[in-house]
């Protein structure tokens, strides 16, 4: 009798972690594809945790289609849209396997690229990740956008991510385990991959197109994005202010100095209040920007102080309480 409960409480090797919001259209065909890839490689036993992230269409109910007949799917329905970093953190908590796989369910994420993560695995990294090396299904200004940022975020943090690289990739169990130290709310997934350390490489693959349905994103989503993943990873952007606080001040006492003495030669000189605005207007706005980046941490500080659980689970399909 236990032997049996032992097989069927045996843990999958892999976890494949999928975050999805009104992806009705998608849902079909990302299975479809992903059982394919997964039946390539058939020793490894796996699970599919699909996170419905609050979703307003039918997302839920196809999904539970798919549970009721199999599972190895399994469903944690959020109460309300938390967004994605938090599916997959969910996703990270309930999953049982010895390496999780986060990937996006529209199948920009090739499913294939499954079969290479775990060949480099069974080699020994911990962390696989995919490199986008062709992103021409992304526009030109989401391309230079991007580069943009992980130049800014590479020159101020000490654990650099990789150029391109999303969040599909593979991470050890050991990983998985760290992830699960953390307690924050300002989930930055990749920061956050790079930070834990471990032996990891990367595999390039081409980014698809989405199958169906509409991305979730837009500039002003991905500016506060970027926004939160430089705050939840660096100080930087307070410390500067000090440097250049010190220059400038140091300019003005020269200058005054300058002032001083030119006057006791050369006598009172009216004319110079352009300048004199000039400056004022200059200073004050790079105190209302200082002010502006105290404003983004001492808010985070306020979100992270009041504790608060970072989603609400409403239902668990095929997923145990232990
Ligand atoms: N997603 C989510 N919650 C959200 C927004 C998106 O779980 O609030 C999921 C979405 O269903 C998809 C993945 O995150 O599986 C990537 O989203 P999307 O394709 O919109 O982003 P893009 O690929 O354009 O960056
Ligand atoms: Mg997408």
């Amino acid at each position: 009798m236990n032997k049996t409960i032992k097989i069927i409480n045996e843990n999958p090797d892999l976890s494949i972690i999928v975050s999805m919001y009104n992806e009705e259209d998608s849902l079909d065909v990302f299975f479809e594809k992903i059982r394919e890839a997964l039946s390539a490689i058939s020793d490894y036993s796996y699970e599919i945790i699909c996170i419905d992230d609050g979703s307003i269409d039918k997302t839920y109910e196809l999904l539970l289609d798919y549970a009721n007949k199999d599972n190895k799917i399994k469903i944690i329905k959020f109460s309300r849209n938390f967004g994605k970093e938090y599916g997959l953190m969910a996703g990270f908590k309930f999953c049982k396997g010895r390496a999780a796989i986060p990937m996006d369910v529209d199948l920009q994420d090739p499913p294939e690229l499954i079969i290479d993560f775990v060949k480099k695995w069974e080699d020994g990294y911990d962390m696989v990740y995919g490199i986008r090396s062709d992103r021409g299904s992304d526009t030109f200004l989401k391309r230079f956008t991007a580069k943009l940022f992980y130049k800014i975020y590479n020159m101020m943090t000490r654990s650099p991510i990789p150029y391109n690289a999303g969040d599909y990739r593979l991470i050890d169990r050991k990983i998985i385990d760290a992830i699960l130290l953390l307690k924050e709310r300002n989930v930055f997934m990749k920061g956050i991959f790079g930070w834990t350390g471990f032996k990891s490489c990367g595999v390039k693959y081409t980014r698809q197109k989405r199958v169906a349905g509409k991305s979730k994103w837009n500039y002003w989503k991905l500016w506060n994005f970027a926004l939160d993943g430089i705050t939840a990873s660096t100080t930087f952007p307070l410390r500067i202010w000090t440097y250049l606080g010190t220059l400038l001040s140091s300019v003005g006492i020269l200058y005054a100095i300058y002032i001083i003495l030119r006057t006791i030669v050369q006598g009172i000189d009216v004319p110079g209040y352009a300048s004199l605005l000039v400056f004022i207007l200059l200073l004050g706005g790079i105190q209302m920007i200082i002010l502006g980046i105290l404003g983004e941490y001492i808010g985070r500080i306020f979100i992270e102080v009041k504790d608060r659980p970072i989603y609400i689970v409403e239902k668990k399909v095929n997923i145990g309480d232990e």
